[in-house]
């Protein structure tokens, strides 16, 4: 049994002193917090996109394999090309893609119908494209000079046998499959995925499909945030469901979490109120926090901690706070869990379309829609909601998220912005 800690907000060392952090420095430190995993696993490549691979992978065959045939056309040798031209030769043979050449002896002055992807006989050096050969019966006559090499491509020239293809830590796309697949790897060895813990607490809370009480309201952050997480393969979801308002039942359920996940999020029940018991659940397992309070909104009592090597982020309940906590501090360390290293914020420039007074030293993050391009191109916005942070309608219709910066106290039409699109086809 742990011994229960009272991590309260007065005495945990993130914030004895309640001080309230810059959001860069709170998404800093929960990044400090993130461990890669360790433990691998071996994958069809099938079933392997946009995991991230466990080892440097080392090329097992030339590729391509066999010299063979860029075009359609006919392999010569060069030195059949004497005097001038048009150059005639006899049509000696013909090999397809997948043909073995059984290589009977060509004579002097013989050409060999090919195509593309054949393997290319040994001796001939050149592929001339039909373009540039006219057919007359059983021969060809040539126009152009061959190139050494043309049309020819050779063994190897892309992949040497045994050179380095593929770092640890890449991720695996569709065409790095592909390298793979031609390298002949049916199985790949991948870093096992990140579990990621969720548990939505409120006493108030019902999940869709089951019947709505007096004073109760749905669960939008169980699906909101399962959906963010659901883009990243390398993620794995372990949903604890609703949780109420109770140390003993949060207690539990963190226990549980510490024992299967890597990463755990809370929504709900982290502000300073009696019915708040997220961080004294923290507590009871050894956990300690490392963000208090966050100079943001929405989101500023959002927590970030540990407990053991878990990285914990508990976000605040209300929908569109617990997404900006975690899009802006939780989300971006998730992928070094994952073993992919820093994932750049994906941002744009943009303008504002719109005049707001907002409060200075505080980061205020708002729906927005695109109405238009300004004269360089850039996105003019118009603000949705006007500002009412708990407005489900503002965010599901903005096409995104824009940043006002903490040191600007009013925004004003042609303000540059920054831009966080939330869509995503
Ligand atoms: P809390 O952070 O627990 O004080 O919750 C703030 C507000 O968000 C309250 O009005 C809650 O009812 C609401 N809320 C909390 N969790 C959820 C959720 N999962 N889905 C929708 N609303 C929530
Ligand atoms: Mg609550």
């Amino acid at each position: 049994m742990k011994t229960a800690v009272a991590l309260t907000i007065e005495n945990c060392a993130a914030g004895a002193d309640g001080r309230v952090i810059p959001v860069d420095i709170a998404a800093a430190k929960a990044l400090a917090i993130a461990r890669t995993v360790s433990e691998t696993e071996q994958v069809p490549l099938i079933a392997a996109t946009g995991r991230v691979l466990a080892r440097d992978i080392r090329a097992p065959i030339d590729l391509p394999p066999f010299d063979n045939s860029a075009m359609d056309g006919y392999a010569v040798r060069i030195t059949d090309f004497t005097g001038a031209g048009p150059w005639e030769l006899l049509v000696g043979g013909r090999i397809a893609a997948g043909d073995v050449y059984a290589g009977e002896a060509v004579r002097p002055n013989e050409a060999l119908r090919i195509f593309t992807g054949a393997p290319v006989p040994d001796g001939f050096d050149a592929v001339v494209m039909l373009e540039h050969c006219e057919r007359v019966g059983d021969r060809i006559a040539v126009s152009k000079f061959p190139r050494r090499g043309e049309n020819i491509r050779h063994a190897a020239e892309d992949v040497g046998a045994n050179s380095r293809i593929m770092d640890a830590g890449a991720q695996l796309s569709p065409q790095r499959l592909a390298l793979l697949a031609g390298q002949g790897l049916d199985a790949v060895e991948v870093l096992r995925k990140v579990r990621i813990g969720l548990i939505s607490t409120g006493t108030e809370l019902r999940d869709p499909g089951e019947a709505l009480g007096r004073g109760q309201i749905y669960n939008s952050n169980r699906v909101m945030i399962r959906s963010m997480l659901s883009v990243s393969p390398w993620a794995e979801i372990v949903d604890y469901g609703i949780v109420p308002d109770r140390q003993d039942a949060l207690a539990e359920a963190f226990g549980e979490a510490v024992l299967h996940c890597d990463v755990l999020v809370t929504t709900g029940g982290v502000s300073a109120g009696e019915e708040d018991h997220v961080v004294s659940a923290l507590g009871h397992h050894g956990g300690t926090l490392d963000v208090l309070k966050v100079a943001m909104r929405p989101g500023k009592p959002v927590k970030i901690g540990r407990i053991g090597g878990m990285l914990f982020a508990g976000l605040p309940g209300n929908p569109n706070a617990a997404l900006v906590t975690f899009r802006q501090i939780a989300l971006p360390a998730i992928p070094t869990i994952a073993g992919l290293g820093n994932v750049a914020p994906d941002w744009s420039a943009a303008v504002a379309g719109f005049a707001y007074d907002k409060r200075l030293g505080r980061t205020e993050f708002v729906p927005v829609r695109i109405t238009g391009r300004d004269d360089l191109g850039l996105p003019v916005l118009d603000m949705l909601g006007r500002g009412s942070s708990a407005s489900l309608m503002a965010m599901a219709l903005a096409d995104g998220i824009a940043m006002l910066p903490p040191d600007v106290l009013s925004i004003h039409r042609g303000l540059p912005l920054r831009f966080e699109s939330l869509c995503r086809s």
